[in-house]
């Protein structure tokens, strides 16, 4: 191998781009390390509201999730959110979490503070990071990183058959609202002053609207073997 780097896939993209699938995907077939660093923001919106912060007071958003014990299993085949202990995965995918994550995420404070756990969190080699700066300001020097996107209306039905699996046809407003909900979260990931939503200049894009997980995956693994850091 002739990278010194780290052995670090750098994910980044839209919600509903696939980028879960593929990152735990990825980990699985390498035994690395998945870091699902959306959950780390989700868990601090979490504490945010059990604590009652108003989303409004920067200063006090930055207090309660840095008073706020947040860790991730690193494990794909098994990834779980904690907050103080407790297991909040499925908490975190709730309504209420989805609705204010964007505004906590965006407080620098706090993203100084978990972009350190997210550091952490994946370890001296062999991980992979999924968000929406990984490639720009998580690890700047990942010899991989993908930005990965797709359509919108392809986006929205991913997501809306996460909130209703084993519906055979969406409702037509959960489709109307998760599209709205979706336009919602870029518009504000894309706009914020700190680490917007960004593909980084050396960042390989990737149309996902045409493909499923495995060609994802497929071509992720060219890429990374192309890079030295996959055999
Ligand atoms: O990936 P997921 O949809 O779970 O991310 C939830 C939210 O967390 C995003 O809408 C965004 O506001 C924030 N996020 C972020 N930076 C990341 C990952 C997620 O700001 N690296």
């Amino acid at each position: 191998m002739t990278s010194v780097s780290p052995r670090v896939i750098a994910l980044d993209g839209p919600s509903g781009s696939g980028k879960s699938t593929v990152a735990r995907g990825l980990a699985i077939r390498l035994g690395w390390r998945y870091v699902d660093t959306g959950a780390t923001y989700r868990a601090a919106t979490l504490a945010v509201l059990r604590a009652g912060t108003d989303l409004d007071d920067d200063d006090k958003i930055a207090a309660t999730v840095a008073a706020a014990l947040i860790g991730l299993s690193t494990d794909p085949a098994a990834p779980a959110a904690l907050l103080d202990g407790e297991d909040v995965s499925l908490l975190i995918r709730g309504p209420e979490v989805t609705a204010a994550v964007s505004a906590v995420s965006a407080v620098p404070a706090v993203r100084a503070r978990l972009v350190e756990l997210q550091r952490e969190l994946a370890g001296p080699d062999g991980s992979v990071l999924e968000g929406r700066d990984i490639g720009t300001a998580v690890m700047p020097d990942a010899p991989v990183k993908v930005f990965l996107d797709a359509a919108v209306s392809v986006r929205a039905s991913r997501r809306a058959g996460d909130a209703d699996a084993g519906v055979a046809s969406h409702s037509e407003g959960l489709v109307d609202r998760v599209t709205a909900d979706l336009a919602r979260r870029d518009r504000l990931d894309s706009s914020r002053t700190a680490s917007p939503l960004l593909a980084a200049p050396d960042a390989v894009h990737v149309d996902s609207s045409a493909l499923d997980a495995a060609a994802v995956i497929e071509h992720v693994l060219a890429l990374a073997r192309a890079a030295g850091i996959v055999s």
